[in-house]
């Protein structure tokens, strides 16, 4: 590899979407990467598609949702920009035209939209597709990350190896860090790397204690320990049941760390059922859990447990990192001083500041889109000889 325009490190959706918009501003592009990361789990995102939903609402309910710890000019960006992802994406939609939606915890409205329950796979291999032989592939860990100051470039370094190539500017992509943890829902190469090469270039972070735990990821039986359960089955009838059969949260508006705390306080009280509590999806209509949730039927039923009649074993896992490198609306990221490193831009989990201390389910998604895009622009034009 010589000397690329733009380097993205990160092979998720926030990487691909990068390299994507930086190859349509005429850039050359090398992606490395040692995963694929959360994004191809992602079942579905938030954009305001229905008729009584609006930008504004999307604001409200994610800084509402964030706690006070949402950085609201980045809110702002992502509510207004998922907009145009309905323009591009075909969303799945009803027989009579309307859009399919559901409704994650914490959206005053249902604001989900998917293709085919698993639009980040989707959109991952879309992309791929796309850009089959037009960005360089690099497969490895990156671990190290260098400015040349003379050459205007920046090195990065695979493994112990030596320095790898050269880029003019770079696309921090590398999610997040709850791979770190022993039980979580998050693949192991996940650790927070980016962050850390970023931070040696001088990049502040923020939130670096916050971390969002799915309530129902499951315990047993043992081949689905680590797979979470979606939530918004919530909405559609399920119940939370302790290891008396007792059900508590009964309230359907909780959202996810209100839940989980839930969840850890009946298991504290000495109520849990082998670590966890029931999450019981008998009371969801069947042609609900036959369609939308057809994938989390079919998973229990391989593992021997019909989800129609017998409830599921779970407990929260750290999910989503919150916290992580600070950027700007362009996606440059921050020093402490709130000056941008030049060249250096990032997207995705690994940033921090957009959800606050409570991110709402589908946000994530439409974060990687949206600041994806973003940063990989921006990466291009800079590189390109623009500011
Ligand atoms: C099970 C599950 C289900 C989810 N479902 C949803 C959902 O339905 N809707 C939603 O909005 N959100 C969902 N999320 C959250 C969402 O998946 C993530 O927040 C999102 O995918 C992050 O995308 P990303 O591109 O920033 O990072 P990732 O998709 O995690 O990709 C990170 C990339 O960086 C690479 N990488 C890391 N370190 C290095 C390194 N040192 N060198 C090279 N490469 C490196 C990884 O291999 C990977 O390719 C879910 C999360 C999980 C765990």
């Amino acid at each position: 590899m010589g000397v690329t325009d733009v380097l993205v490190i990160g092979g998720g959706l926030a990487g691909w979407r990068a390299a994507e918009a930086a190859v349509n501003a005429g850039a050359s592009v090398a992606l490395v990467a040692n995963g694929a990361g959360n994004s191809p789990d992602i079942h579905a995102i938030n954009v305001p598609v229905r008729e009584d939903d609006s930008v504004e609402l999307f604001v409200e309910d994610t800084l509402k949702s964030g706690r006070g710890g949402c950085e609201r000019a980045l809110v702002e960006v992502l509510c207004r920009e998922s907009v145009k992802l309905a323009d591009e994406f075909p969303f799945d939609r009803n027989p009579d035209g309307s859009y399919k939606l559901l409704q994650p915890l914490g959206c005053s409205v249902p604001r989900c939209v998917s293709i085919d329950h698993r639009i980040g796979a989707w959109a991952l291999a879309k992309i791929r597709r796309e850009l089959a032989g037009r960005v360089e592939v690099v497969k490895g860990r990156a671990t190290a990350l260098s400015f040349n100051s003379q050459r205007s470039t920046f090195s990065f370094r695979l493994g112990d190896g030596d320095a790898a190539g050269e880029a003019r500017s770079v696309v921090m992509a590398t999610g997040g860090w709850c791979g770190k943890y022993d039980f979580s829902d998050n693949p192991p190469e996940l650790r927070g790397d980016g962050i850390d090469m970023a931070v040696r270039l001088g990049a502040a972070t923020r939130d670096m204690d916050q971390v969002q735990y799915e309530p129902t990821v499951a315990l047993a039986p043992d081949r689905l320990r680590g797979i979470p359960v979606i939530t918004t089955m919530l909405f559609e009838g399920a119940t939370f049941h302790n290891k008396d059969g007792d059900e508590f949260l009964a309230d359907k508006h909780a959202n996810k760390d209100e839940i989980s705390r839930a969840i850890f306080a009946e298991v504290e009280a000495g109520r849990g059922a082998g670590g966890g509590v029931w999450f019981d999806a008998t009371k969801v209509p069947a042609e609900l859990l036959d369609s939308v949730y057809i994938d989390t039927v079919k998973r229990y039923a391989a593992a021997g447990v019909d989800i129609h009649r017998e409830p599921m074993l779970v407990a929260p896992a750290p999910h989503t990192s919150l916290g992580g490198l600070v950027i700007d609306a362009k996606c440059r990221v921050l020093r402490a001083d709130g000056t941008p490193i030049q060249g250096l831009f990032a997207a995705g989990e690994v940033t921090g500041g957009i959800h606050g201390f409570n991110r709402i389910g589908g946000n994530a998604g439409t974060e990687t889109l949206v600041f994806g895009r973003i940063a990989g622009a921006g990466a291009a034009c800079l590189a390109k000889g623009g500011r």
